[in-house]
Formats: structure tokens, sequence, C-alpha cells
């Protein structure tokens, strides 16, 4: 018996549904999933990664949770401020789904430690706040032949793709998208442009359902990027052509 089968009640709507099914499932109840930051795209994302059983979720963040953080990072409550991110977002996620694994990372990812802690996963979900990590998540995950679902936002627009540059030929990375890092003061931070607390969450959750079909084996991996404003609810997708003198992905 597996956990899925032992738990298939909690899990019925997902093996109902057609294309996912108990097998699609049986996928999810065994995956695991890397979380690089638990803020607003990390909070929505492990949520629903917990609630639909996936059996390792890897949580890496270095901060504690701040009363600013409240209006958008829904994992938190105001009785966790001041508690690191790792450890409250544990509590919250084992609550949910008591049957998951969940490993914590209370430091910050970096060179050293990163295939570390990324190595079991089977799907990275980069869920930071700053270049410096996301070019590091899309390196390490290049060579690690892992998944990477990128998303991002700023004020009230976010944009999500997922990188499998391993794949070959026509599938490109993060760096073959953004080359280098913008210049300082080009891109505001959260703090200097303001967030508006519902896109995140949106992206966070679209996060999760590209980790879901990937474990799962289902549907069309997000290959474009797509982009969201949600003032105007306008939406596009862009193409993300493979860059063949890529630093990173053109010599796989
Ligand atoms: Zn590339």
């Amino acid at each position: 018996m597996t956990e899925c089968s032992l738990n298939s009640i909690r899990y019925l709507r997902h093996i109902d549904l057609p294309g996912l099914g108990f097998d699609g499932q049986e996928k999810i109840c065994a995956g695991s999933v890397a979380l690089v930051g638990i803020g607003g795209l990390g909070a929505a994302a492990a949520l629903y990664l917990a609630g639909a059983g996936v059996k390792h979720l890897i949580l890496i963040d270095d901060d504690k949770v701040e009363e600013s953080n409240l209006q958008r990072q829904i994992l938190y409550t105001e009785s966790d401020i001041g508690t690191l991110k790792t450890t409250a977002s544990q509590q919250r996620l084992s609550a949910l789904n008591s049957i998951i694994h969940i490993t914590t990372h209370a430091t910050r990812i970096v060179e050293e430690n990163a295939h570390g802690f990324l190595q079991s996963a089977d799907v990275v979900l980069d869920c930071s706040d700053n270049f410096q990590t996301r070019f590091l998540l899309n390196d390490v995950c290049c060579a690690l032949k892992k998944p990477l679902v990128s998303a991002s936002v700023q004020g009230f627009a976010g944009q999500i793709a997922t990188f499998k540059p391993y794949l070959g030929a026509g599938h490109a990375c993060y760096r073959c998208l953004f080359p280098e890092t913008p210049p300082k003061g080009m891109v505001p931070s959260c703090p200097e442009a303001g967030v508006f607390g519902p896109i995140v969450g949106v992206m966070g959750v679209m996060q999760a359902s590209e980790a879901l079909k990937e474990l799962a084996g289902i549907g069309a991996g997000l290959t474009s990027l797509y982009m969201l404003d949600s003032r105007s609810m306008q939406s596009k997708t862009m193409q993300v052509d493979k860059n063949p003198t890529c630093q990173t992905c053109s010599k796989l």
C-alpha cells in the first residue's frame, strides 16, 4: 500500500480528475519539491503542494516573519511575527498535512550549499526576490537537470516560466532570457516599489500547479514566459528562445 492509496479519500478530487487519476496522484505522493524563498510566492505555493500530498517539501529561507509580510504571505499569522519562516511554515504545513515530510534550511542559499539542498528535489521553485539567487538556481538546476519553475512579481504584475534546458534544442534557461543582472536601480525591490498582495498569491499558486504537473507527468509545461498585469487583467505570453551563446545552457 502506498501513502496515496492509504489516503485516497484525502486526494479523491485529484484521483477523480481525468488525466491525473490515481497514477498521477501516486507520483505526486512520491515527489519532492524544493522552495527557495517562503515569502509571498513560496507561501502560496507551499500550501497547495502540502495539500496535494507532495511527499517531501524542502523549504529554504533565512528570514523571520515581519508584520509587513502578513499583507500577502498567507502562511503566517500575527503570532508568527519574529519566528523563522522555516519554523512557522513547517508548523502550518504539518497541520494541513501531517503525512508529508518537511525539511527546512534556515539559511541563505549560496553556491556552496545549493547542490546539497536541491539534489533530492524533483522540481525546484524559484520564489526568491533577487537576481543573484535566480541566476544561482538556474545554474544549479541546469547542472542537476532539474525543472526550474521561476516566478517574480513587481507592483501589480507577475511573470512565470518553467525552464528545462537539459531537454536540448529549443529549451531555454533563465539566463537565455536574462543574460545579465539588470543595472542596480533599474528593477526596484519590493520595499521600494510596493507589491499588490493577490498577484503574489496568483503567481505562487501557478508555480504549485506547474510543479504538480511535472510530478504527475501531465499537461504541458509553461515553457513560454507568462505575464499578467492584475490592474487590467491583461496577460501575454512571450516565447523564450534558446541563446546559442548562453553561458549556462549552450554547452549542455
Ligand atoms: Zn540558457
